[in-house]
């Protein structure tokens, strides 16, 4: 029996969010079927909305959802009902870099998580008939309720704050885990993370954990930063109109930093990034920049050992990874909610302006139940 359910639904390119009654299919026997609590909305939902990526209309984007286990298919091993579980990325478990345990670089991640329907082009949500393209990251949690397979979920401590933790599937991971699964660095290491946005404010919590001192921080606005130094920044550097972060940065810190951390997406912060590594230092790049963007460097800078990456999802095993994120939002080390705004599902196009216009960090939708 289809479960009667309440979504988000985007019928056109840059279209607005109509909230609408769908159904949705049962779930397969490896499947779990999820009530969504609520859902971070991340960068990616909107220029999905907006036809980036060539997701079919009409679509039901979201890939930060937590919940509560409703049902499980019958082969499914690791959920039962009222388990409290975070919807992580999708990979597909076969492709070469699958075969290495690198899911976050599966090669066919690309079509799981923006394709719009399950690997074998079955859609999960329909409206009087007619399919609904309904897999975004094989979960499309703006919705009351979603469909995963039991591989991507991960079961989460039931005294954590639920409706806190659906932004570690995505941008929470992404962020921190650059920062502890893939720069790891020492206590007393320098870090700069340049963009505290959603993903910088993560990753620079991370580095908090990881003992990095100085941890400076870059960004346009003069509130984000202050919401960095109390976050766990020691400097915090106001980009808008100068020429001369990196000259800021090495006066802080003479070397340059052991770790920097680009999230701009801007190619001259980029070029910041690397020309602010001392020699064998390591720029992470996770800013989410258009085809075709190119950057420059000069060649002897990278010549002195310094690393230049891009990593996706933290380079996480979410079922590893995100249960230990989860301790340390409850341990209060990584106190997410401080850039968080809750909206319901009904104000979900509110929710898309002001991350648009950067006055909601991490806009939190609230499902209906
Ligand atoms: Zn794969
Ligand atoms: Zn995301």
């Amino acid at each position: 029996m289809p479960t009667p359910i309440t979504a988000a639904v985007v019928r056109e390119r840059s279209g607005t969010f109509a909230i609408e009654s769908l159904e949705l299919t049962d779930p397969r026997p490896d499947e779990v079927l999820v009530r969504i609590v609520a859902s971070g909305m991340c960068q990616t939902d909107l220029h999905g909305r907006d036809g980036y990526y060539d997701t079919p209309y009409p679509a039901v984007y979201g890939h930060e959802g937590a919940g509560v286990v409703e049902a499980v298919g019958r082969e499914v091993t690791k959920f039962a009902p009222g388990d409290h579980v975070v919807i992580s990325y999708p990979w597909c478990g076969q492709c070469p870099n699958c075969r290495r345990d690198m899911p976050s670089h599966c090669m066919r991640g690309r079509e799981l998580k923006m394709g719009g329907t399950r690997a074998d082009g079955s859609t999960l949500m329909r409206k009087d008939g007619a399919p609904v393209y309904s897999a975004f990251f094989q979960q499309s949690s703006f919705a009351t309720h979603a469909i995963a397979n039991e591989r991507y979920m991960v079961k989460v401590r039931k005294d954590a704050p639920l409706e806190l933790l659906g932004p570690f599937a995505c941008s929470g991971q992404t962020g921190a885990g650059a920062v502890l699964n893939s720069m790891r660095p020492r206590p007393g290491d320098a870090i700069a993370v340049f963009g505290v946005g959603a993903v910088g404010l993560s990753g620079l919590m991370a580095a908090r954990i990881a003992g990095c001192d100085p941890i400076i921080a870059v960004d346009l606005h003069e509130e984000r930063l202050a919401l960095a130094r109390s976050l766990g920044a020691s400097h915090a550097i106001n980009h808008t109109g100068r020429t001369d972060v990196v000259a800021e940065i090495r006066k802080i810190i003479g070397d340059g930093v052991r770790f920097s951390l680009e999230t701009s997406a801007q190619p001259a912060v980029f070029r910041e990034a690397v020309e602010a590594l001392v020699p064998a230092g390591t720029c992470v790049l996770l800013g989410s920049a258009r085809r075709g963007t190119e950057v420059s460097f000069e060649m002897p800078f990278l010549q002195f050992g310094r690393v230049v990456r891009g990593v996706i999802q933290g380079e996480s095993h979410p079922q590893d990874f995100i249960p230990k994120l989860v301790d340390f939002l409850v341990q209060g080390k990584m106190p997410v909610e401080r850039m968080m705004t809750f909206y319901p599902l009904a104000e979900i196009n509110r929710a898309a302006q002001e991350s648009s216009r950067g006055t909601a960090i991490k806009p939190v939708l609230r499902m209906p139940h």
